[in-house]
């Protein structure tokens, strides 16, 4: 049976990578034997101009019924001055509250062939393959009560509440030792257990998890001691699962690890698996409609999701090996450019993935 996936190209540059990407799945379903159909929607900007919201129904239903979704980005300068509910970036946050998203996998890799890209030196870097899994619809980010009171002195007092109930730790530990089951078969749970309850019981619950999964080491790391460690020998992890707010700093410290934020794919997973996959990166409105962004970072979304949504490990591999093979022969979009190399456009080096792929 063929796998359905909803493809929404967003604002900006979203539509030239995913463009890029959806030749590579072209590819893989004429070449490959790959069985999937794809089906355009509407997000953010588009979908505003559209019908009046960033998340037309029409897109939502489309999303709900595939078996996974490729998302380019959101946004642009044309939508700055909307109200928030209907600015792009709400059409986002809707697909994930409404998909239940709740398992955010932040892959941090660095291709060795761009090591000079990263600011720290090429040995501490080269190689590094890391995944971060991040909880993304708990924690201190929804967690109630929440607000900004005033005191009986007058003074006003900001406030949050970090809460976590136990299935909440439980799907996201599942969902970390189901990747590390695929790699490396370690997980690293950070947390800060020695000052917060809340991540004591985090700490538990993943122990217990951790029973069900006997082939995979489980580590524990307060947080600060995984900021340091991130940045003094990041390859010594394999998966990190964490909290949503340790997760967002943790996640972009590690991105920035790698130096290129046009390489970097992510997925967001509900509970059974089906995800939706987009570029860490946004819609970058500076260099829209001009053909040089960089479509690497979507094009190993759809590895991504090949992988682990879909099931197909062996054509994420295909995907994988052709970025490299890209990579070996010098092909460099505008942003990881370095002398020596060959400059190319995004349709491109979308192109040259797909030669690589049937090569
Ligand atoms: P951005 O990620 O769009 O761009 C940051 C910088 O990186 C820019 O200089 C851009 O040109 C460059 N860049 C980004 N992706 C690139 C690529 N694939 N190839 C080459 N260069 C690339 O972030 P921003 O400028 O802060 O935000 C622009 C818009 O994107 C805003 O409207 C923002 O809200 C939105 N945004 C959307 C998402 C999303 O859709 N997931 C994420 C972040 C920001």
């Amino acid at each position: 049976m063929s796998n359905k996936i909803a493809v929404l190209p967003g604002d900006g540059i979203g539509q030239e990578i995913v463009a890029e990407a959806v030749k590579v799945l072209e590819c893989l379903k004429s070449d490959f034997g790959l069985s999937v159909e794809m089906e355009n929607g509407l997000v953010g900007g588009a979908g505003y101009d559209a019908s009046g919201t960033p998340l037309p129904e029409e897109t939502l239903k489309l999303s709900r019924e595939a078996d996974s979704v490729l998302l380019g980005a959101v946004g642009g300068y044309q939508w700055e001055s909307l109200d928030i509910a209907v600015r792009p970036e709400k059409g986002l946050l809707g697909l994930r509250a409404e998909l239940e998203l709740f398992s955010n996998l932040r892959p941090a890799i660095l291709y060795p062939q761009l090591a000079d890209a990263s600011t720290l030196r090429a040995d501490v870097v080269s190689g590094l393959d890391l995944m971060i899994v991040r909880e993304l619809t708990g924690g201190i980010y929804f967690g109630q009560p929440r607000g900004i009171r005033t005191l009986d002195n007058g003074e006003r007092q900001g406030y949050n509440t970090l809460v976590y109930a136990e299935h909440e730790i439980e799907r996201i530990g599942h969902s970390a030792f189901k990747i590390a089951m695929k790699r490396d078969k370690r997980v690293t749970s950070v947390d800060k257990a020695n000052v917060l309850e809340c991540t004591e019981l985090w700490r538990e619950v993943m122990e217990r998890v951790a029973k069900e999964y006997p082939e995979v080491e489980l580590s524990h790391m307060y947080v600060d001691n995984a900021a340091m460690q991130l940045v003094r020998a990041p390859k010594q992890f394999d998966v990190m699962v964490t909290t949503n707010m340790f997760g967002d700093i943790l996640s972009d410290c590690a991105a920035m690890l790698t130096g290129s934020i046009g390489m970097l794919p992510s997925a967001s997973l509900d509970a059974n698996g089906k995800g939706m996959y987009e570029p860490i990166h946004g819609s970058a409105p500076d260099i829209a409609g001009q053909n040089i962004a960089n479509p690497l970072a979507t094009i190993l979304s759809v590895s991504m999701m090949l992988r682990y949504s879909l099931n197909q490990v062996e054509m994420a591999d295909k995907i994988d090996q052709a970025v490299n093979r890209v990579l070996d022969n010098g092909l460099r979009t505008k942003d990881i450019h370095s002398e020596g190399m060959q400059e190319v456009s995004c349709s491109a080096m979308g192109d040259a993935v797909v030669a690589a792929l049937r090569s």
